[in-house]
């Protein structure tokens, strides 16, 4: 999954929202048709929106439970 800075005048993806794409989400092996489409606002939105969702993964707690399993 790559962003790709948007250089075209095209269109955001995102609902009702008519501002210009400034990056688009582009999969490995996908036609950039295809491509999700972004502007600056709402990748912001969707930044922080998924950030309440998805929790980095701490290397601490991973070598944690590493450490717990290993005394079994
Ligand atoms: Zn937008």
């Amino acid at each position: 999954m790559k962003i790709i800075i948007q250089t075209n005048k095209i269109r955001c993806d995102v609902g009702k929202c008519k501002n210009q794409a400034r990056y688009s989400v582009a999969p490995e092996g996908v036609s950039p048709s295809q491509y999700i489409n972004i502007c600056e606002d709402c990748a912001t939105e969707v930044y922080s929106a998924l950030g309440k969702h998805l929790v980095p993964k701490s290397p601490k707690n991973m070598l944690a439970k590493a450490v717990k399993r290993g005394n079994e």
